[in-house]
């Protein structure tokens, strides 16, 4: 099975859906109209998982309706995590109320145990300070390229990181799947982004596997085994 533990699903058309069958993918939102679009995506596939969040890029945006809205969905208990959720130091703005709409969904998550599926770039620590104080159990920092010495605090936690295609072209990407324990890793995509020039999307997880592999010196079906167990893992906490 592989595995792409962050995707924006919606972002696609409905020929290109169909020719990521045989993944098992988490399509995360990144508001109340995306959120919703991804449960009705995973009644139509099986095979897709879906998180629902307001994305830290939308914090001017948003409104306390939309927040409530999906709140309800987290409640109705159709979505398997809450995400893309988080926090954007590089953003340069509304950083408190990014600590509050975050704190928001980790209270929600504590509450009813559902993972996070996080974005934190450039603070990625202080993500991880505000997981611990909602003792957060299940959690993905999504295409990690934060603080080396974190991985260890982050294994201790049982949460994970997930590893982008980019990981090809950016070093400091690269540097992370170098230093990070296969027990922590998860691939993504998170398509449909574009990444210098690359369309990311969930059709490269399976060259992914085999960059893993390589870099760690293990066989695909290894890698593929430990990121399945990884996700079953973040997925339903067995
Ligand atoms: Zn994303």
């Amino acid at each position: 099975m592989l595995v792409d533990a962050h995707c924006h699903l919606y972002g696609f058309t409905d020929k290109e859906l169909k020719e990521f069958k045989g993944l098992v993918i988490a399509s995360v939102g990144e508001d109340l109209e995306s959120s919703m679009r991804n449960i009705s995506l995973s009644k139509k596939y099986g095979w897709v998982k879906p998180f629902v969040g307001i994305h830290p890029w939308n914090i001017e945006d948003y409104s306390e309706e939309e927040f409530k809205a999906v709140e309800t969905l987290i409640r109705e208990g159709e979505v398997a995590g809450i995400g893309e959720v988080g926090l954007d130091k590089r953003l340069g703005k509304k950083w408190e109320k990014q600590v509050e709409l975050f704190e928001r969904f980790c209270s929600l998550a504590a509450e009813l145990n559902l993972p996070l599926n996080i974005h934190a770039l450039d603070a990625w620590r202080e993500a991880f300070h505000i997981l611990q104080k909602y003792s957060i159990k299940r959690a993905l920092f999504h295409w990690y390229t934060g603080p080396q010495d974190l991985l260890k605090d982050i294994e201790g936690a049982g949460y994970y990181i997930s590893i982008n295609p980019s990981v090809k072209i950016q070093p400091k990407h690269r540097a992370i799947l170098e230093k990070a324990d296969l027990e922590v890793i998860l691939t993504e995509s998170d398509g449909p982004y574009n990444y210098k020039g690359l369309r990311l999307n969930p059709l490269m997880i399976n060259d992914l596997v085999k960059e893993i592999a390589s870099v760690k010196d293990v066989s695909y079906d290894e890698v593929s085994r430990i990121v399945s167990r990884n996700f079953e893992r973040l997925l339903y906490n067995p």
